[in-house]
């Protein structure tokens, strides 16, 4: 679905182009690819994973913690795979997951890193593991795909160099538990997208870039707190263990659960502190129109939203499609007059209806949209 849209858009997008070097100057960055090709852009977003190469060439510090598990994720045959148990399995060296579709089969080992990150994982290997953990005599017959990660958590120190900026696994790196890291990196290419289009475009002053660090930093950071927590739950000491059972009675209770779910989805992530109105630095809530549609509904092309609820809500004069209005009844949030919605849903001001007059929303505007008006020619490149 993302190429298609990339595709409607006129992206084009080159596949197996291996970026093995790259300079930047006061006006661009020029890339080399493996084949010895040279382009010449703009701006250099290094999305290119948990080794990123534009991470190392470009210099950007990446501390964290090292690794001290070895996990393995795979899609296998395997013989005596009817001793395992479903679903995920704590034992006394370390954890295994069956399932949910037959032949995936999850380990993690508590000793230590893998010996070699980078060779091949084998049904030797695999077999050795499910052995260790379950305590099983199965054996990996057949190896379909199969993953080693680790616990290695680091996060880049700043996303952006200069016209380099990172996205995604190039930026941070957790273990995979509670499947985060992919909505991670979705946020970052949502915060920076429209972000960079505005920069691109001459909307926008290159400083509006700080923002993506600023913003998505702590997002991030605070993810990499949470898979260590929950490395930290799953090791098989009695000490974890006993901790693991303390933990397990919280999620039982209402609060406990909906206080993770919440943080696990997401929903809570912020862009800074409150400024005025509790929905400013959230993102946008789930509202349902009288007309039948949803916020969501109005957010299918790109630029930020005005959403009027009030007759006597303020206007965006200027802005074109950079800032779209809907207009809307919203019975569901009586109180709620206007919202001025970012691109990536974040709410950039609020105002109620019994509060004083608004007069916020232009330098809101201001902030994340530049002035009114026609935008400047794209700045070339
Ligand atoms: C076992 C396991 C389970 C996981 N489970 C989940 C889960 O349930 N939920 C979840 O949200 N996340 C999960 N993750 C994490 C998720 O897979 C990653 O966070 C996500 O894939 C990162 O996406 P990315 O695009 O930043 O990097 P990648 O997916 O690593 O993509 C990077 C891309 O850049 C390309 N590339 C690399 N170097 C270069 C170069 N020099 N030039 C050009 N291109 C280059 C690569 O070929 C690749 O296509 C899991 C990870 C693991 C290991």
């Amino acid at each position: 679905m993302l190429a298609a849209r990339a595709a409607e858009l006129g992206v084009e997008v080159r596949r197996g182009a291996e970026v093995t070097a790259f300079e930047q100057d006061a006006d661009g960055v020029t890339v080399t690819q493996a084949d010895g090709r040279r382009l010449r852009a703009g701006w250099l977003a290094g999305a290119d994973g948990g080794r990123s190469t534009v991470r190392k060439l470009a210099g950007f510090a990446f501390p964290g913690t090292d690794p001290e598990i070895t996990g393995h994720q795979a899609m296998v045959e395997l013989t005596g795979g009817e001793k395992l148990a479903r679903g995920w399995q704590a034992t006394p060296t370390g954890v295994h997951v069956n399932g949910p579709m037959a032949g995936r089969v999850l380990t993690v080992q508590f000793d230590g890193p893998p010996a070699d990150r980078d060779a091949p994982v084998t049904a030797a290997e695999l077999t050795a593991a499910l052995r260790r953990v379950t305590g099983e005599e199965v054996t990996v017959t057949a190896v379909h795909s199969a993953t080693r990660f680790t616990d290695n958590a680091r996060l880049a120190e700043d996303h952006r160099r200069g016209r380099v900026l990172l996205a995604g696994d190039a930026a941070h790196v957790h273990s995979p538990f509670g499947g985060q890291g992919l909505n991670l990196g979705l946020g970052d290419a949502a915060n920076l997208g429209w972000k960079l289009a505005a920069v691109v475009r001459g909307t926008e002053p290159e400083g509006l870039l700080d923002s993506y660090t600023a913003e998505r930093r702590p997002i991030a950071a605070q993810v990499l707190e949470w898979t260590r927590a929950q490395v930290a739950l799953m090791r098989p000491r009695p000490y974890e263990r006993a901790l693991r059972s303390v933990v397990a009675d919280l999620l039982g209770s209402p609060a406990g659960s909906t206080y993770i779910a919440r943080q696990l989805s997401g929903v809570l992530q912020r862009t800074g502190p409150a400024e005025g109105h509790p929905l400013v630095g959230g993102q946008a809530p789930e509202l349902r129109f009288a007309d039948g549609t949803r916020l969501a509904d109005h957010f299918h092309r790109s630029g930020a939203v005005l959403l009027r609820l009030a007759p006597d809500a303020p206007r965006a004069d200027g802005y074109g499609q950079r800032v779209r209005t809907v207009t809307a009844d919203c019975p569901d949030r009586p109180g709620l007059a206007a919202l001025l919605i970012r691109p990536d849903g974040f709410v950039a001001w609020a105002v109620d209806r019994d509060a004083a007059p608004a007069d916020g929303l232009p330098a809101a505007l201001a902030a994340w949209f530049g002035s009114p008006g026609a935008p400047p020619r794209p700045a070339a490149g």
